[in-house]
């Protein structure tokens, strides 16, 4: 392929068309800008900074999609605010109409950007329209609070998380990959969805969330006690865990792979991938006067041999 002639030709050719030109041939102007872009020639780098920020909606300035929209004086705005402004174009207050922005669009498929997660660590380079669906799985992005007892919308990396939880959910905290844990609620009759407890465990290095709760499994009330792994899901697969609980000479045993935090608390919980213990057996494991939920749980964790 003869990129640099391409380039030349192309660019000889109009404003617009040299925009498109410099996004497809050059690969200089995906890179961090740098002193030494004058390389590129014609000062390519602030030429296609700009067009990326052309991408931005004027309004919300989030990153435009097709149909990108545009006023009869040119002023452009993306879909989600078009429908919002009252067939107003907000920056001339002309009346909007439907009118396409053809030229943004095909500038927006030509051009290539880094993942936004760059300063977290990701250093892939995607086309403007794959862009959004590679942040959205990127294994860069911040997680969310794995506390789910309350609507908690923080984010961070995962030494910001565990700090979180312990000062912000006063959330206990265990060092070591075994676990001896009670359970004591005073009214069990009392199932409501999400009551729940977590603690979260220290081992290789690594977090664990233990979460234990009760909620109504089709008719019947339940309890469930299930360990997430604070990272990612190809990290998860590398430990595996057991459960036990039970009195009175019987005990319910489960033994399964952490999931990841990437998993909600929910998606976990409601694909019953935990140790279920069955109300009535809670009660007869809490010892006779079904007046209280005491429950000892014991557990580990293990790194699997690869
Ligand atoms: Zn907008
Ligand atoms: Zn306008
Ligand atoms: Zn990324
Ligand atoms: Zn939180």
């Amino acid at each position: 392929m003869s990129q640099g002639s391409d380039c030349t030709e192309i660019s000889e050719l109009g404003t617009l068309d040299s925009v498109i030109g410099i996004a497809r041939g050059d690969i200089d102007i995906v890179s961090p800008p740098k002193a030494s872009t004058a390389s590129s020639g014609k000062g390519g780098i602030s030429l296609t900074n700009g067009v990326h920020e052309l991408l931005d909606c004027p309004i919300c300035s989030n990153s435009m999609y097709p149909p990108i929209h545009q006023c009869p004086n040119g002023h452009t705005i993306c879909s989600s605010c078009k429908l919002r402004v009252h067939n107003r174009c907000p920056t001339c207050r002309h009346e909007l109409g439907n009118i396409r922005c053809l030229a943004l669009e095909k500038v927006a498929e030509s051009l290539e950007l880094p993942c936004r997660y760059q300063k977290l660590g990701c250093h892939d380079i995607f086309p403007y329209y794959s862009k959004l669906k590679h942040e959205q799985q990127c294994m860069f992005r911040p997680y969310s609070c794995p506390y789910a007892g309350s609507e908690c919308s923080v984010t961070g990396d995962i030494p910001a998380l565990v700090t979180h939880l312990r000062d912000d959910h006063k959330v206990d905290m265990h060092n070591g990959c075994t676990f001896n844990h009670r359970y004591v609620k005073p009214n069990p009759q009392e199932v409501e969805n999400a009551t729940w407890m977590l603690t979260v465990f220290n081992c290789f290095g690594q977090q664990f969330c233990l979460h234990f709760e009760a909620f109504q499994l089709g008719m019947a009330p339940v309890y469930m006690a299930f360990l997430r792994f604070m990272g990612d899901d190809n990290e998860a697969k590398n430990f595996g865990y057991s459960l036990e609980v039970g009195a009175n000479g019987r005990k319910l045993c489960w033994q399964g792979i952490p999931r990841s935090i990437r998993d909600s608390h929910k998606k976990v919980r409601d694909s019953h991938d935990g140790l279920i213990i069955q109300r009535n057996m809670a009660l007869f494991f809490s010892g006779g006067d079904r007046q209280e939920l005491k429950l000892r749980v014991t557990g580990r964790i293990w790194k699997e041999q690869r």
